[in-house]
């Protein structure tokens, strides 16, 4: 379905689009007891079309393989990683550094090296992407990010973002797809003409098919830079209502919004 929609001029490009990966399901042996989780079909798919760039937050951090288990704990209102069996020692602190330091280095990348994407693991305390079980006095109360993925995802909203079980559907992997190449579009857009209006621009079948919600302040956030209170602390408002947008709507809206798009001069 994403490859009928003609616009995205990355598709065909030498440099496929850039995502990132929690390293354990790329297949590196990462994990806190030695092992991978990796995921065979979706490498297999999706290695042609974009470049994979696994990372492993708590390895970078020198916690070492095999290393003890951790949780998450909510303490005084703020998630804390600590180990399962010892919670006297956190490791929130150097995860959100390591953070830090990917945010930095996106910043400084080149539009083909910047991330366009990534494909967390479930259910971790690091890399979870709202899987992850929250403790509060050794009882689980809620679900929420691990720690990476939410500094991540708090400074790039934009971000495409799946983890590898929701990425077992075909419709989610073609929108996840469509997704990396319209934010590799945005990147290579803003990197060669240095303004976000024309990517919008170009895009305008797509932006005409979204909710009217959305549409409306879509087009507040590009014509006169208001953003909504929610996002008030978003970089990129517009991409971000861009992308949200098409991450919460159905599937079938979705691939009723391409196929539109898709006959629409730009
Ligand atoms: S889930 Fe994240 S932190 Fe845990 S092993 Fe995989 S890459 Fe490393």
């Amino acid at each position: 379905m994403w490859q009928e929609y003609p616009f995205l001029s990355g598709k065909e490009t030498r440099n496929q689009p850039c995502v990132g990966i929690s390293a354990c399901l790329s297949g590196e042996r990462v994990r806190y007891d030695g092992t991978s989780k990796i995921q065979p079909d979706l490498i297999n798919q999706f290695s042609p079309l974009i470049t994979l760039k696994p990372l492993c937050p708590e390895v970078a951090i020198g916690m070492g393989i095999p290393r003890r288990p951790m949780q998450l704990n909510l303490n005084n209102q703020l998630i804390d990683a600590v180990y399962k069996e010892d919670q006297a020692q956190s490791f929130t602190q150097p995860i959100n550094q390591y953070a830090d330091l990917i945010i930095d280095q996106y910043e400084r990348d080149i539009a083909s090296n910047k991330l366009c994407g990534y494909i967390f693991k479930s259910r971790s305390p690091s890399c979870g992407a709202g899987s992850t079980p929250v403790f509060s006095d050794g009882i689980h109360v809620r679900f929420g990010d691990g720690i990476f993925a939410h500094k991540l995802r708090q400074a790039l909203p934009w971000l495409p973002v799946m983890e590898e079980e929701e990425l077992e559907h075909p419709r989610s992997r073609n929108r996840f797809l469509f997704l990396v190449y319209l934010i590799s579009d945005y990147h290579q857009s803003v990197e060669k003409k240095s303004d976000e209006q024309v990517f919008f621009a170009h895009h305008k079948a797509l932006i005409k098919g979204l909710p009217r919600k959305k549409r409306t302040q879509l087009n507040s956030a590009l014509e006169h830079g208001n953003c909504p209170e929610d996002l008030i602390y978003a970089p990129d408002c517009a991409l971000t209502l861009l992308t949200e947008s098409l991450q919460e709507i159905s599937h079938h809206e979705f691939e009723e919004i391409i196929t539109k798009a898709r006959d629409t001069k730009p």
